[in-house]
């Protein structure tokens, strides 16, 4: 932004300029499994779970985040867990504003420097592309009503590639494909817009819910959703790591990507011993005499599960490719597909898909955080945002 620009905006709006000088600015990821808030001058300040606790007759908000995950599956009847955004949209509205609500009060109970009565910040958040025009707003509308003074809306898988540092404002094309908690985004940018995008519903949480019925038709144990989603990150894995396949990685991030030293290692490994595969202890309840039992369970099990929901997902990737104008083709193959949320770290998903689409993929190296990292840098840089938001400033 021009010198000039800036004062004459700053000239504009004295009311802004002085709710800015009793306000953390700052940049919320409104993901379907975890929320990250970053705020502008001292980074990401809070990363809690997506989720609301509250009574099922008064629905009154009881917990939320942490205090509020820990008590999934655990309720007794009068008391409601919820994950609002679960599937991309947003399913319960005022959860989704009771969490806005309660992050923007916490940061500015943070350090107690500002006075509270007076803080009104410039929010902006990140949220899934699938999210409906309908649910935007009503999701601004939140941010307002919890007291932002200005709150604008930037799509996920943008502030994904931003927060990567992808030059989003070239005539190059970048693809992102960021695999969240219910929802996976997959977008081709290029000149500052979403060239061409899909969002699926189908994500971290099918995983774990693929995990937990393999379990229960394989082994006849019932598992519940935490315990297959710590399965999942423990010896879950997407490749049989023996294949030839190898990506080249180079480009797109420079030299933030994941230095692949720790894959050569691990290969290493592998050509010593090729049949190292992970194993971990599980302990569930029989499906038949309804007691609690152990089991073993191997990586090529949770492989075997996990494959068709992985299937789809690189497959749809692929038809996003194929929608692609031919002409960002050779700008994606140079500088890689970013891979990114938390997805992203499932052991060898990049080799899988590096491996279906015939590209190299870039994993990133703090991939739960690339959206809200995003968000912090819109933040910073008006110009930016003035291009990149969805919704703002409607007021
Ligand atoms: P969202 O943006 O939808 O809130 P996140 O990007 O925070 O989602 O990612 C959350 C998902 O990532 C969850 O399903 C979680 O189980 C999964 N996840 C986190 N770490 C790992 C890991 N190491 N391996 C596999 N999946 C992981
Ligand atoms: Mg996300």
């Amino acid at each position: 932004m021009s010198k000039l620009v800036e004062w004459a905006s700053m000239n504009l709006s004295p009311i802004n300029k002085f709710f800015s000088l009793f306000s953390h600015d700052i940049g919320i990821d409104l993901g379907t499994a975890n929320t990250l808030v970053f705020v502008k001058d001292k980074g990401i300040v809070i990363r809690e779970p997506s989720v609301v606790a509250k009574h099922k007759k008064t629905k009154k908000v009881i917990a939320i985040g942490t205090d509020a995950k820990k008590m999934l599956g655990k309720t007794p009847a009068s008391i409601l867990t919820i994950r609002p955004l679960r599937g991309g949209v947003i399913a319960d509205f005022d959860a989704t504003e009771a969490m806005i609500a309660h992050y923007i009060k916490q940061v500015h109970e943070m350090g107690r420097t500002l006075p509270r009565l007076l803080a009104r910040p410039k929010v902006v958040i990140g949220i899934p592309s699938a999210v409906t025009e309908v649910e935007r707003r009503a999701v601004w509308e939140a941010a307002l009503s919890a007291g932002a003074r200005e709150a604008f809306l930037i799509e996920e898988p943008m502030a994904a590639a931003i927060g990567e540092g992808i030059s989003i404002f070239q005539s190059k094309g970048s693809m992102v494909v960021d695999i969240g908690g219910g929802t996976t985004e997959i977008a081709v940018i290029s000149l500052g817009g979403i060239v061409v995008g899909r969002s699926i519903k189908l994500a971290g949480d099918d995983m774990d819910q693929s995990i937990l019925h393999y379990i229960r038709l394989r082994h006849g144990l019932i598992i519940g959703e935490r315990t297959s989603e710590e399965i999942k990150m423990r010896i879950g894995s997407a490749y049989k790591k023996n294949s030839k396949f190898k990506t080249s990685p180079k480009g797109i991030l420079g030299q933030n990507s994941k230095v692949k030293e720790e894959e050569k290692a691990e290969s290493k490994n592998i050509q010593g011993n090729p049949h190292l595969e992970k194993m971990m202890i599980i302990r569930g309840r029989d499906i038949e005499t309804g007691l609690p039992r152990s089991l073993k369970i191997t990586e090529a099990e949770i492989r075997e599960s996990l494959s068709p929901i992985l299937t789809q997902i690189t497959q749809t990737v692929a038809d996003v490719l194929e929608e692609t104008p031919p002409e960002l083709l050779p700008d994606i193959l140079e500088q890689g597909v970013l891979l990114t949320g938390g997805g992203a770290n499932l052991s060898g998903l990049d080799l899988l898909l590096a491996e279906r689409i015939h590209m190299p993929v870039v994993v990133s190296n703090d991939s739960l955080t690339s959206v809200v990292r995003g968000t912090g840098k819109v933040l910073e840089d008006p110009e930016l945002l003035e291009r990149v938001k969805v919704i703002g400033g409607l007021r």
